[in-house]
């Protein structure tokens, strides 16, 4: 049994980072406790598939421009440049490419027309004014007679972007979600430039003696006296001791009952925990000897041919671009693809991007990749929340609810202010959740 502290925070990830530089500068006694052997949760560089170009195995992108991330970047001296995401859009159909942002080549007679305007004006305005009974964005389109050009787009940008399936997302949690954000999502992305493990370990660095890794918390006893908990190192028990405990742990942490609580949880958090969704996601960095004969599809950042994979180029546009593309998988198939061998994994993801362009054929084999299999880490087991069929914003204020003065909640699960899914809402969790645990410090 360590001695006790005043607050104990689990997972390192950016909502654990967050807790604790704010739980620092207001000179708390408190420790992580995070279960992996490294700290960043679902944020991970990799700088071995092209030398010299970080690229991102997790959270790929900074969205939005006045977002806090930037705030930490410029404090922790590292940089971000933008990304031409939606300009460099490409979505292709029966082997025809159609851009997103210039209307000049269109696949179908009424895309960048009718479908176009449909896709990002229309739909999401008849989302957000929709008021009957909650049904599933699959669903939705249907009943709404989208235009196919439209579909695509509609379901790239609000239920891929939320590593769900279309018949997954909920139209009435998705509206509020979406009438909540503070920016359009999708518009304004940027790259890290030294990537997200650099900002992890930056904003580490001050408190690196706080945090303990190889601790995976199994137990949780707590009663208005303070909390105890029990971890696992090195399969040894480890006990630790605090007068306040701060939950940073991913919801499918929580769905997976990862953590037995006693007292059970209140009914409302278990609720909660049960009707928001945990989409799936992978990403499969893949470096070729070039992208030469993807030429037909110019300068682009973005590939989708409306399935489970998008394709993706971090350094398109920047002097001196590995030939690298990155496929970020979602929803049922990225948890079949999680359970793959890492040759059949590759195998299924080429598959998938010979059929949309099929000159991807004579790419030639690919000289060296990383696969992130979120959904098979037994710490996150998924991608990121979102809101199904039945779930609401309601849902998520209650997961973020402090129980009885002593438990307290952060992650992205946890934002209800229509910022979760990202880095940036994590990290306005993580000062959220400090904060209330430092208030309930105070004396009386
Ligand atoms: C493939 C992918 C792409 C993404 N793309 C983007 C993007 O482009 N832009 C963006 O803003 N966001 C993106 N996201 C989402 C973003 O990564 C997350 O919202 C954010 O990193 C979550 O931070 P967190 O602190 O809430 O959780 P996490 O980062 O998951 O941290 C939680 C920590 O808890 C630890 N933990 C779990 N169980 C235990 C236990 N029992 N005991 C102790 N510790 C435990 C975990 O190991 C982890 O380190 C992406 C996510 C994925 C998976």
């Amino acid at each position: 049994m360590t001695a006790e502290r005043d607050v104990i925070v689990v997972g390192a990830g950016f909502a654990g980072l967050a807790c604790a530089q704010r739980l620092a500068s207001a000179n708390v006694d408190f420790l992580v406790l995070e279960a992996s052997d490294r700290i960043g949760g679902r944020a991970l560089t990799t700088t071995t598939v092209a030398p010299g170009f970080p690229l991102e195995l997790g959270a790929l992108m900074i969205h939005g421009k006045r977002v806090v991330t930037h705030a930490w970047l410029r404090e922790l001296g590292l940089h971000a440049v933008r990304l031409p995401t939606m300009q460099t859009a490409r979505f292709v159909r029966d082997g025809r490419v159609a851009r997103f942002a210039r209307l000049a080549l269109p696949f179908h007679p009424t895309f960048g027309t009718r479908a176009f305007w449909q896709a990002v004006r229309g739909v999401p305005r008849d989302i957000r004014r929709y008021g009957g009974p909650d049904m599933s964005l699959a669903e939705f389109l249907e009943n709404e007679d989208v235009l196919p050009g439209a579909r695509e787009i509609v379901t790239l940008l609000r239920a891929h972007a939320a590593a769900a399936d279309p018949d997954e997302v909920g139209i009435l949690g998705h509206a509020e979600e979406d009438r909540a954000a503070q920016e359009e999502f999708g518009y304004s992305n940027f790259r890290l430039v030294e990537g997200y493990s650099a900002l992890v370990g930056r904003r580490a660095g001050p408190c690196a003696d706080r945090i303990l890794r190889s601790r995976i918390v199994t137990g949780i006893r707590w009663s208005d006296a303070g909390v105890r908990l029990t971890a696992r190192v090195n399969g040894s028990p480890e006990e630790h001791r605090a007068k306040r405990a701060i939950l940073t742990v991913p919801l499918g942490a929580l769905k997976a009952g990862a953590i037995a609580f006693e007292p059970p949880l209140p009914e409302a958090k278990r609720r909660a925990i049960e009707a928001i969704g945990f989409g799936a996601a992978m990403v499969i960095q893949m470096r070729f000897a070039s992208l030469d004969p993807m030429r037909r599809l110019g300068d682009f950042g973005i590939l989708s041919g409306g399935g489970a994979s998008t394709f993706h180029r971090a350094y398109v546009r920047a002097r001196g671009a590995p030939p690298v593309l990155a496929a970020f998988v979602v929803g049922r198939e990225a948890r079949r693809r999680a359970d793959m061998t890492d040759a059949e994994a590759l195998r299924a993801t080429l598959e998938e991007l010979e059929s949309i362009v099929p000159e991807a054929r004579r790419l030639g084999a690919v000289v060296a990749a990383e696969i992130a299999r979120w959904p098979a880490d037994p710490f996150v087991r998924g991608g990121y929340s979102f809101l199904r069929v039945h779930a609401r914003l309601a849902h998520r204020t209650a997961l973020a609810a402090p129980v009885d003065g002593v438990l307290f909640f952060a992650g992205e699960a946890t934002h209800d202010r229509g910022e979760a899914q990202t880095v940036h809402g994590a990290i306005e969790t993580g000062y959220r959740a400090a904060n209330e645990a430092i208030a309930s410090l105070a004396p009386a």
